[in-house]
């Protein structure tokens, strides 16, 4: 067997630490072409030394020559790059056949439509950068004859349960998707309490282990509107096809109606080894170590309809969705900066769909144009989004 390579963006992360994972239990079927951090230097070092990349990338080259210093005591030769631009070469170097799309949020939108363009597979679980930018990455693969896999948990399952057909064209029968969310770890909290929500009791997801922004993400459900729209421009689907399901076990990660009445799910523990396997091993299966469901003791599974009322987050993801053009790119970035100050306790929980409502209705969205487009509109919903934040003067 032919073995592959693969750069991880975003090695030290949550995703990248478990994509690192899979990888290691099949020295028989890849190796490692690059590896990605922000700023996790030491973690880098760690994983360099045990999976021997080309390159590594370190995006502020504080430690730089740490890292180097390090490389070399250990013997190894790899090439240390620093600064965003790094990333996009990461992505496309030659020895590197399957690129992990793992960096949170806008920053990964570069090097992910990179490795789209240089025609790898692209295995992508930063969904920020689908949304924002619509259809370009989509584009960027069907021109490059690229394969784009989902990583999400829900839209990994969606491609297990779907018939067999390109990243963005609906396939014919299919009458409806159920996207399930675990409703995070606020499902029953009164929303007249959500005012005094600490990011500590937000980032702790009672199913999933994930880095402090999807926690966030999932916690206020805008992770399942970002998911929405996901679904929407992977699998074509119409606005309306997309329905969202809460299920607080997470054991089946979506379902596909069909026209005949037969829905089909994937089930599984939460543990995003699976749908990595899955798609690094694509169409192949291969071990991931995560254990297998034990139907016998599993007992019953719950699901319900999700409270948009409550979570206001879900249905302005549901209305940029249906308004498309760069609304999409507005709600992100508005929602990636009112996150980032609720972490830094500069809003309250409760004012995050607040300031993302605020930025929708003052930045009109236009059709996408390109590139330029996208990274325009989201820099300006950016900056309406900070006055927004400012001009509210919340602690926490
Ligand atoms: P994380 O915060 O644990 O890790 C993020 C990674 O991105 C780190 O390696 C970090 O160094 C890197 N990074 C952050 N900012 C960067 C920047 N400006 N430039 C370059 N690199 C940067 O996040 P995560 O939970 O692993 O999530 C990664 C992506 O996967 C997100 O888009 C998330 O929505 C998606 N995702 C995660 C999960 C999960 O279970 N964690 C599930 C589904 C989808
Ligand atoms: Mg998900």
């Amino acid at each position: 067997m032919t073995r592959k390579g693969v750069t991880v963006l975003g090695s030290t992360g949550s995703i990248g630490r478990s994509t690192l994972d899979v990888i290691a239990r099949h020295p028989d079927r890849f190796y490692v072409a690059a590896l990605t951090a922000r700023h996790q230097w030491q973690l880098l070092l760690e994983q360099a030394v045990i999976h021997r990349p080309q390159v590594v990338v370190l995006v502020d080259g504080q430690h730089a020559q740490d890292l180097e210093r390090g490389l070399r005591q250990q013997g190894l030769a790899t090439e240390v790059l620093t600064g965003d631009g790094a990333l996009t070469t990461a992505a496309t170097i030659a020895a590197a056949d399957c690129v992990m799309a793992a960096i949170v949020g806008a920053a990964g939108l570069a090097p992910t439509l990179a490795a789209a363009r240089s025609g790898r597979r692209v295995l992508l679980a930063n969904k920020e950068a689908l949304v924002m930018s619509g259809p370009l990455l989509l584009d960027a693969v069907r021109h490059s004859g690229a394969e784009l896999l989902p990583i999400d948990s829900e839209h990994n399952a969606i491609f297990q349960c779907m018939p067999p057909g390109r990243s963005g064209v609906a396939p014919r029968g299919v009458r409806r998707v159920w996207l399930t969310a675990s409703g995070g770890p606020f499902l029953r909290r009164d929303v007249a309490e959500f005012d005094a929500i600490t990011p500590q009791e937000a980032v702790a997801h009672p199913r999933w282990s994930m880095g402090r922004k999807i926690s966030v993400d999932s916690a206020t459900l805008m992770n399942k509107g970002l998911e929405l729209i996901e679904a929407q421009l992977l699998f074509g689907m119409t606005p309306g096809t997309v329905e969202v399901v809460v299920h607080p076990q997470s054991i089946v990660h979506s379902l596909v109606e069909y026209t005949d009445g037969s829905t089909l799910a994937q089930l599984g523990n939460p543990d995003m080894r699976t749908p990595i396997a899955h798609a690094l091993g694509w169409p192949d299966r291969i071990e991931s170590g995560v254990q297998s469901l034990d139907m016998l003791t599993l007992g019953s599974l719950h699901f319900e309809a999700p409270d948009r009322a409550k979570f206001r987050c879900l249905a302005l993801a549901e209305e940029a969705g249906r308004a498309g053009g760069t609304a999409p790119t507005i709600l992100n970035a508005a929602n990636e900066v009112a996150v980032e100050a609720f972490l830094e306790r500069r809003l309250n929980f409760a004012g995050i769909p607040m300031v993302i409502d605020e930025v929708l209705q003052r930045v009109p969205s236009t059709d996408l144009s390109g590139l330029e487009g996208v990274l325009a509109a989201d820099a300006v919903a950016r900056q309406v989004a900070r006055q927004v934040v400012a001009g509210r003067g919340e602690t926490i």
